[in-house]
């Protein structure tokens, strides 16, 4: 699918998000290029510290600073950087354009509000529909969504509802304002695995309706390669590794993509693969290993993984990993 789609609608480049403390400095977002085409979903996937809420984070322009701080890079979205935004100019861009669903849409809800209340008011503003039509229109985006008995449940408050039907109350909120992309943070790690699947689903379903484009942020190989149809890896704050997701997964070129594809329990492959078992804990940010940061861990590490940080190379065909030796490796 990736390759039908042409126009560039996010274009991060370079983007370099740190936090400091005293005279510490976390890199946890160091050096990041990638791109979403209209109409795909570029999955990110990567361990907790990998850098991916913070690349997602930094995009909304929602880095607390202090302590964090976007040191460098752009964002550019529709051909405009983000980072030269005003405050303002942002807050329109996160309530017209660029929505998010979150983990815990309870964060993102107001708890005392009825939910057809809170996706109606999206309505009002963004469409400056009057009242009536708004609460009529919030009714339509929950059976769309596929709440049952929607009238009733639009005048419910989100603690009467289950947390995969909150899941549907953030995806009909964040579509109310007919935005350009959709970011979903985790955005069914919550949930049961029949629930994640139906609401995967769901957001597939709405997608190829409504030409949405998402960029879908998991430590979940499983659930990104459901969605997605380009995939980033993402290791202590870089990328990895970037396919289309037929390639990454009958093809990974990094050792540390390798070991996580390894990890997915496959019935159905003809080829067993051995499981690796990578070394030891991602390490901390703060000092990251010299040259490759992956090395500590690698079972294919050499001198020159210790003293030489291997750029990302382009592999063919959209294909790039960042590894010394990804050519040889298949
Ligand atoms: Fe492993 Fe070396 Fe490749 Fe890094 S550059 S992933 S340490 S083989």
């Amino acid at each position: 699918m990736g390759t039908e789609h042409k126009e560039t609608i996010l274009e991060v480049k370079n983007l370099k998000t740190h936090f400091f403390s005293g005279k510490k400095v976390i890199k946890a977002v160091d050096g990041v290029d990638f791109d979403v085409k209209r109409g795909e979903t570029l999955g990110i996937v990567g361990e907790s510290g990998s850098g991916k809420s913070i690349t997602s984070l930094s995009i909304m322009r929602l880095i607390a600073e202090p302590p964090g701080k976007i040191v460098d890079g752009e964002i550019n979205f529709k051909g405009k950087n983000l980072l030269s935004e005003t405050e303002e100019g942002m807050r329109q861009m996160r309530g017209n354009k660029i929505s998010m669903i979150f983990q815990e849409p309870m964060t993102s809800l107001n708890p005392v509000y009825s939910v057809g209340e809170q996706i109606a008011e999206a309505f009002r503003i963004h469409q400056k529909l009057p009242k009536k039509e708004a609460w009529q229109k919030a009714v339509e985006m929950l059976r769309l969504v596929g709440i049952p008995s929607p009238e009733k449940r639009a005048k419910q408050e989100p603690h009467e509802l289950s947390g995969g039907q909150r899941q549907r109350i953030g995806i009909a909120r964040a579509l109310a304002v007919e935005p350009k992309l959709i970011i979903c943070d985790e955005a069914v790690s919550a949930l049961d695995v029949s629930v994640q699947a139906q609401v995967l689903n769901l957001l597939k379903k709405l997608q190829k309706e409504y030409g949405l484009t998402y960029l879908f942020i998991s430590h979940d190989l499983g659930v990104v390669r459901h969605i997605s149809d380009r995939i980033i890896v993402m290791y202590l704050g870089k990328v990895v590794e970037i396919a289309e997701k037929k390639s990454l997964f009958d093809n990974p070129r990094h050792p540390y993509t390798q070991a996580l594809l390894s990890a997915i329990p496959e019935p159905n492959r003809k080829k067993k693969k051995e499981r690796i078992i990578l070394k030891g804990d991602v390490p901390s940010p703060i000092d990251p290993p010299s040259g490759c940061r992956f090395h500590t861990r690698c079972p294919l590490a050499t001198d020159l993984c210790r003293q030489s940080d291997p750029e990302l190379k382009s592999l063919g065909e959209g294909h790039q990993a960042a590894c010394h030796y990804a050519e040889a490796i298949s």
